[in-house]
């Protein structure tokens, strides 16, 4: 199979994808998407459900987007995954949004049902599912501090944090206007007495070490949701000298196990962990919802460990 599939091939669907045995009816669409972990994933867990279907990557540009919907629609395909920059522009262009992803403003998964395409964000609830699978521990115990809360990503992980009614959240974005804004959408969410000492439970604070050091005392889970730690040459999303062993830190960058951040967090005594767990079980929800059936999760986690190994 090609590494990936552009609008082109789908244009001329009947030649392109007539190698493909099983036919590929499933896929992630991105710009750049070649690096896509997905297909491995979803493969494997379309082979070991044994359903004969396969799942590609198609590098689409962002002003590609509505045809290449509409062209996956008339080619019957069943599901597709939206990764950067599609997440928010999908939105508008399918038939029907689920209420949480219309919050959150942005979908991850597309369903075509009965010639109609359904919209949904499994990104939010996948991250729930990784912080309880990799810390053992509810969202709705933790006081949990947010770096990058107004990205695509920050956005899904915030209102996760807001349905799951986590003790505390604070928001923390370089442009410090869009996490206030953020606070202003979550503020009906925190508005119960439900914190140990008398501090906000819900706060949007400037990305400056001093902010910072007043509140990570009483954090538990530090998230980075910035795109920092993509680059070799990037400085970490938080200082090295506020790290500490009481926190939990999750990366939601996967491309290396160990990122610098969770490699000056170990350091520092914290538990950590890469974004691998959530990538995982947004791809599993979103099998669940394409196939209204289990996920194979042992299968679709191998073959992330082998892509991550290779
Ligand atoms: P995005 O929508 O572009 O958001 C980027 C965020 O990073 C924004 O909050 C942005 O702040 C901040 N940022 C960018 N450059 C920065 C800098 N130099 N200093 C400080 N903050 C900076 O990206 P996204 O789609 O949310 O993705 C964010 C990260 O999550 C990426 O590394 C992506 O690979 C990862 N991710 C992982 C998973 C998973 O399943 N593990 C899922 C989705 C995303 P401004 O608002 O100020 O621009």
């Amino acid at each position: 199979m090609k590494p990936a599939f552009d609008l082109n091939d789908l244009r001329n669907w009947k030649e392109a994808g007539a190698g493909s045995s099983p036919p590929i009816r499933l896929g992630v669409l991105g710009d750049p998407v070649a690096h896509s972990l997905s297909p491995a994933m979803q493969n494997a867990g379309l082979e070991k459900s044994g359903v004969d279907l396969r799942y590609a990557a198609f590098q689409i540009a962002p002003n590609d987007l509505a045809e290449a919907l509409e062209l996956f629609r008339k080619l019957n395909f069943i599901g597709l995954n939206l990764t950067v920059p599609h997440k928010m522009a999908a939105l508008p262009l399918v038939d029907e949004v689920e209420e949480r992803a219309r919050q959150i403003g942005a979908i991850n998964t597309i369903g075509f049902r009965e010639g109609k395409s359904l919209g949904w964000n499994t990104d939010a609830p996948g991250f729930g599912r990784a912080i309880r699978e990799v810390f053992s521990v509810d969202l709705r115990d933790l006081r949990v501090l947010l770096l990058g809360a107004a990205g695509g990503a920050g956005r899904a992980i915030a209102w996760e944090c807001a349905w799951e009614n986590s003790e505390r959240l604070v928001l923390v974005n370089r442009t410090f206007e869009k996490a206030q804004a953020l606070a202003r959408e979550l503020a009906s969410y925190f508005s119960g007495p439900r914190v140990l000492g008398p501090e906000a439970r819900l706060e949007a604070i400037r990305a400056e070490a001093g902010a910072l050091r007043a509140q990570l005392s009483r954090i538990d889970l530090v998230i980075n949701a910035t795109t920092l730690g993509l680059n070799q040459s990037d400085p970490l999303p938080l200082a090295r000298e506020l790290l500490a062993p009481h926190l939990m830190i999750y990366d939601l960058i996967y491309k290396e196990t160990v990122t610098p951040l969770l490699a000056a967090a170990a350091e520092s005594g914290a538990r950590t962990a890469n974004g691998l767990t959530m990538l995982l079980h947004q791809g599993a929800l979103a099998f669940e919802l394409w196939f209204n059936r289990p996920a194979p999760l042992a299968a679709m986690r191998a073959a992330l460990s082998r892509e991550q190994d290779a």
